[in-house]
Formats: structure tokens, sequence, C-alpha cells
């Protein structure tokens, strides 16, 4: 797949003249970074770019605005996160604990992961939104017919492997990604990716005055909520049971890592106080945290992904007003099983079991 770079340059040229014609900073302002991230696509793709300087004459204070604003968004983030951290430290160090006594960490196994044509890693992607209904399914054929997917995206000083970048004001946007391969992994990467543009499309744009994306300790939810029900699809369809399950345990494994440095971290925040704002920990929040709510919800809408679809709606719209454990509930996830460990207990234990009779390991 290849990003429409006509396509790509006219949008970046509308949002810069929105930012140069703009009044107010409010309203341009969150706009800001979606030219630079747009606007950097252009240049990685085309090797040329759209003036900066012609966009910004205008708005001279734009910088400064900028500049606040991520400072008060990294405060909001932070802040939201200090309310409840005792909570939060309970769930990780349980976590941790059920975790280590699962002796999971004994299968980070290396194996073969099914590859695919383009024909059939779309199809496949298609089918798999269909199952959430039709908003869902809409977002995802639109991003992938309207050519809004970037496939072998390489650039230096890669922030993550693959990226999704949009604006209120377009209403959609683009993904971004560095494997130009198609196999299980990069369908549950394109996956995620494309449950950011479904989070936006459905949900944070139309309502873009209560949720800051960069205030929202609860933005990797949706992601990684498509993410890991891909494998779960990948298994239940047949299509690479092998494979799915053990990118499974490695997401497993991964967010163990996370949730590691999370719980040191509050155990600092216990001891002094105070939190240190790093993009670091800002990251093992938002991906330690997000992967295991997701994990909860995904296990809840294999059954019926669409009746499910209902529930990731209310949670998707309550994570500003709702507190953790609230939050939960809405996504139907019983709180007390998630914070004392048990939900995770059962999960790890059922999954090495299938891992010992797949592979077969012996104790
Ligand atoms: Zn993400």
């Amino acid at each position: 797949m290849e990003i429409n770079k006509n396509q790509l340059i006219s949008e970046t040229a509308k949002l810069g003249n929105e930012i140069h014609n703009g009044l107010s900073l409010d309203r341009v302002g969150r706009e800001y970074s979606s030219f630079l991230a747009m606007n950097s696509i252009i240049a990685n793709l085309t090797g040329r770019c759209l003036d900066h300087n012609l966009v910004f004459q205008n708005q001279p204070e734009m910088p400064r605005y900028i500049k606040k604003d991520y400072d008060k968004s990294m405060l909001n983030f932070y802040n939201k996160i200090l309310r409840e951290f005792p909570l939060y430290k309970e769930i990780s160090s349980n976590m941790l604990k059920a975790y280590l006594d699962s002796g999971i960490e004994d299968y980070m196994l290396g194996g073969c992961i099914r590859g695919y044509s383009e024909k059939d890693a779309k199809e496949i992607l298609l089918s798999y939104f269909s199952e959430y209904g039709h908003k869902a399914y809409q977002t995802a054929k639109r991003m992938i017919e309207e050519e809004r997917i970037q496939m072998g995206y390489q650039y230096e000083n890669s922030p993550s492997m693959a990226f999704h970048t949009g604006s209120v004001l377009l209403q959609t946007g683009y993904i971004c990604m560095q494997q130009d391969k198609y196999d299980s992994s990069t369908l549950s990467f394109l996956a995620h990716e494309l449950g950011h543009a479904i989070d936006k499309e459905v949900f944070y744009y139309p309502q873009q005055k209560k949720i800051k994306v960069y205030d929202d300790p609860f933005n990797e939810i949706p992601s990684t909520f498509f993410e890991l029900g891909m494998l779960s699809y990948l298994q239940e369809q047949g299509i690479d049971p092998n494979g799915a399950l053990m990118l499974q345990s490695f997401y497993l494994n991964i967010m163990y890592a996370r949730q590691y440095h999370l719980l040191d971290t509050f155990v600092d925040i216990e001891k002094t106080g105070r939190i240190e704002m790093t993009e670091d920990f800002r990251n093992w929040f938002l991906y330690g945290m997000g992967y295991y709510v997701s994990l909860a919800m995904n296990e809840l809408s294999r059954e019926n992904p669409r009746e499910y679809f209902r529930k990731f709606t209310d949670m998707a719209c309550a994570r500003n007003e709702a507190n953790f454990r609230e939050l939960l509930e809405i996504a139907g996830i019983d709180s007390e099983s998630f914070v004392n460990g048990d939900f995770i207990k059962n999960k790890l234990n059922g999954e090495v079991i299938q891992l010992k009779k797949r592979y077969g390991y012996k104790e």
C-alpha cells in the first residue's frame, strides 16, 4: 500500500492555509502538529515539502502558544495518573506477581509467522474490521481505499515502527509503517494504527472539545484493542494459529516489561511524593496499561465483536470523565479481578497450557 501523494499534498496545503488564515490560536493551534507531521511525510516521500514559514507568517505567537499548550497537556496527563496512582500501583504489582508465577517467560519463542500478498492482507483487514460493525469497517475501508497508508516508510531516528497522524479539520489522516512485507505481525500493527484512525474519526474529531489526545492516559486503549483482536482473529479463523499465538505471547512479555518499569516509578513516587515527567514514563503508562486493559476487553469482545463495539464506544467516550475503576466497568471488565490480578492469572495460565500443547513443551 502506498499513500496517494497528490491527495496528501493538497490536504496538507489546505491545512497550511487554514493555519495561515486562522484568527484564533486555540482553533488552529491543534492543527499545527498535524501539519508538521503531514509535511514531513511529504518530504520523506517526495524529497520536497511545503514552506513552513509562509504558513506561520500570520501567526507569530504560534510557537509560544504550542509550547504552552504542550506543557499544559503534559501536566494534565501526569495529574490524572497521580490522582489514582495507589490503584495503578496495586494493579502493576499484582500483574507482575501473576506473571512471574505463571512461568510464561520460558516461552519466548522464535518461529514462523505467515506472510500474505497485498490483496490478501487487505481482505483480512477488512473482514476483521467488519466484525465490529459499520463504523469500524467504514473507517478501515476508507483508509485503505483512499490510499492513506504507506508501507515501507523509512525514516531516521524513527520514534516507532508505525504511526497514525490526522487532523480535526480534515476529519481524516494517514498511516505510515516501516515494514514493507505483509505478515501476521504487520497485520496486527496495521490493526493498531487503524484502531487510532477509528478512535479519532469516530470519537475524537466529532467531540474534539471533550477529549484532548495528548492529555489522555488511555489514548492507546482503542489501538491496542484492535491490535490484540487481530491476533485472536488470525487464530480463530485458522489463518495463522501458530504465528499469532507466538506474537500474542510476545506481547504479554512486552507488557510485563512495561508494567515492571511502571511499578518502579510508582514506588519512587511514593517515596519522594514527586513524579518525574518523562516521555519514557508516559509511554510505559500508555502502552503498559493500554495493552493490559485491551487484553481484558479483547477477551470479552471475541464472542460477539459487533455487540461489544457498543461497550467499546461507551468506554471511548467516557475516558475523560470516568475514574479508572468506572472506566473498566463501562468496558464490561470486572474491576475487582482486574485489580487483584485474578484476571491475568487465569489468562496467563490458559496461555501457558496452549503454548505447551502447541509446541510440545514438557515440564
Ligand atoms: Zn498507538
